[in-house]
């Protein structure tokens, strides 16, 4: 036999049924466990689509007896054999192919391994960097390969969805014109032009709003994004987005679509059904209700604003934060079978408080008939019942209050208490709660950089009744933008655009760049703009964090084939990597190095 030729697979070791009796099967797959009881030696074979268990009896030739015994895990063979039923009481019902097994005639060893870096499937163990070196192991693990599995379904049947519905999917350069769109750019120098280099989009965002000019009503791309920022659980260098956009459309066309689509990919890909439409809430109201504007739906606990109570309490350090404008916002935590409401659990909801801004953070408990103790509750006398009545309180649980001058700070602070108590009493319920963020500021206002800047990017509409106030007060201006919620994650965001040169130039004014850079920059925008540019708007729901979530992993890692490390490091090719001289001098590079890598 010719060293390239290998007995090849007719089944693979997913498929096989008691149907299958009797028949003469080759299987092709990785040794998963290897056991010898007696003279009998079982082999579990793997492959995509799963496990058959490969039997060489106590009757097999010495030759295959001796293949045998040289098997080690996550050796690749070929299994030449007939298919058989299982004695009753070794059919295992949790396999697909656990009535059956396939008793080998001759196995061919196709690759040998080394002995692992570690066990496959048993990542939760496993450093992850290591797991990431020997990445191609760890892709072999039964979570990673249902992950890829269902990142590819989402990925299909969001395809599926947007061709059924008209949209093209047009590619857009991934070598482009440095064009600041919130973060850092990755930039590539050029060879042919000293001095000059090219940028990897941060988004699609200006070339799918040129496809809108140059007449594609509905565009889609499954597109690689880059920014250079910190990695961390949800993020990390380059992301893919689902990037969509569309003509003649208004905000609620843009939303009914998602509504449509991810009703359809839920359907297909997790057989859920979503809600025909997501609530809706506007940013104000988030922030109100549940301290921030990505709320995690699946439990209630809102915050109350407690401004007027506070007022009328004795509790000089509230009166003064009210007195002076500022807020008082409170949650009320459910007693709870299990958890002690003690100062070292108030503590720890404190500190997580603090990181947001607050100072500290107040208690009341209650006990029965309305009674108060503990903490602040003091300087409640008297308004127990109006207390107990507002917060909803029962016999048991823990009011709890953040006062600051800054209503963002406020919320935020008592944003993170509502999630360590979601998560520490049990409250968030199973499944998959989205919700829409509209109405959000367009502009932010940027304190180190003394100027304002857009909270989204820069190419999103105002909404028509501050059109005369943009310059006047930037800062009450609301945009045409929404973001997509779920589970408490930014899932996607996206806007209505400009699409009027005038008006996209008084915008850039704005965020502190005068006609002359903003033509510099963005000219090619600018110009296109000025020939018949259609009315349009989009989104880019995020891909990574998606299947993420639908997967109920807590790391973007988990679902990407060749992630890079949380230090930015992609451990099995090593890369980011020095590059030669040669390199250097035909990029015209010299590296400056900071100071202390000298
Ligand atoms: N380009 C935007 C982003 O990446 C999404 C959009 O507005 O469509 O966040």
């Amino acid at each position: 036999m010719a060293e390239d030729v290998f007995s090849q697979r007719t089944v693979t070791c997913g498929a096989l049924t008691k149907a299958d009796n009797n028949k003469n099967v080759i299987l092709n797959g990785w040794v998963h466990r290897d056991r010898n009881h007696g003279a009998l030696h079982f082999i579990n074979l793997r492959d995509r689509y799963g496990l058959t268990q490969v039997v060489v009896d106590d009757d097999a030739s010495t030759e295959l007896q001796d293949v045998a015994k040289e098997l080690k895990l996550e050796y690749c063979i070929a299994v030449i054999g007939t298919v058989r039923l299982r004695p009753d009481s070794m059919v295992n019902p949790e396999m697909s192919t656990g009535e059956i097994e396939v008793k080998a005639e001759k196995i061919e060893i196709l690759s040998k391994c080394p002995p692992l870096p570690f066990q496959i499937d048993d990542g939760k163990d496993t450093r992850e960097d290591l797991r990431l070196k020997y990445r191609f192991l760890d892709l072999r693990s039964q979570g990673m390969q249902q992950r890829m599995k269902l990142r590819h379904d989402f990925i299909f049947a969001c395809r599926k969805y947007l061709v059924e519905k008209d949209f093209y999917e047009i590619e857009t350069p991934t070598l482009i014109k440095s064009t600041p769109e919130g973060a850092r750019d990755f930039v590539v120098p050029s060879r042919i032009y000293p001095g000059k280099f090219y940028a990897l989009p941060q988004s699609p965002q200006l070339f799918k709003q040129i496809l809108m000019v140059g007449g594609f009503d509905k565009y889609f791309q499954i597109a690689r994004c880059y920014r250079d920022e910190d990695s961390r659980g949800d993020r990390q260098l380059e992301f893919t987005q689902l990037d969509l956009e569309m003509s003649f459309v208004k905000r609620d066309d843009i939303l009914t679509l998602m509504e449509g689509l991810f009703g359809q990919v839920f359907r297909d890909v997790m057989q859920y059904e979503l809600p025909v439409h997501f609530r809706r809430l506007s940013y104000a109201d988030a922030l109100n209700t549940y301290g921030c504007d990505k709320p995690d739906l699946r439990f209630d606990l809102p915050l109350s604003d407690v401004n007027e109570l506070s007022e009328k309490s004795s509790f000089a350090t509230f009166k003064e934060i009210v007195g002076a404008g500022g807020f008082v916002k409170a949650l009320c935590a459910p007693k709870t079978e299990g958890v002690e409401f003690s100062r070292k659990y108030i503590t720890e909801l404190e500190d997580a408080a603090k990181i947001y801004g607050a100072k500290g953070l107040a208690w009341i408990k209650v006990g029965a008939d309305n009674a108060l103790s503990g903490g602040v509750s003091k300087f409640f006398a008297g308004l127990e019942s109006e207390l107990v009545s507002k917060m909803d309180a029962k016999e048991g649980d823990l009011i709890l209050f953040v006062a600051h001058e800054n209503w963002k700070k406020c919320c935020a602070s008592l944003s993170a208490v509502r999630t360590k108590l979601g998560k520490d009493l049990n409250l968030i319920r199973k499944g998959f709660e989205f919700c829409w963020i509209v109405d959000f500021p367009l502009f932010e206002y940027n304190e180190t950089e003394g100027h304002w800047e857009a909270a989204h990017h820069m190419f999103s509409m105002p909404q028509s009744q501050y059109l005369d106030t943009l310059e006047s007060d930037p800062g009450s201006v609301k945009g045409d933008l929404y973001d997509l919620v779920l589970n408490g994650y930014e899932v996607a965001s996206g806007s209505i655009r400009i699409h009027d040169v005038e008006l996209q130039k008084r915008i850039f004014r704005i965020c502190n760049f005068d006609d002359e850079t903003a033509e510099e920059r963005f000219g090619f925008l600018l110009n296109a703009f000025r020939y018949g540019a259609p009315p349009h708007g989009g989104i880019a729901p995020g891909v990574d964090r998606m299947v993420m979530i639908m997967s109920e992993q807590t790391s973007i890692h988990e679902v990407i084939a060749f992630p890079k490390n949380t230090a930015a490091v992609s451990p099995m090719d090593d890369s980011p990597s020095t590059l030669d001289q040669i390199q250097l001098d035909d990029l015209h590079l010299i590296i400056n190095y900071p100071k202390e890598k000298e």
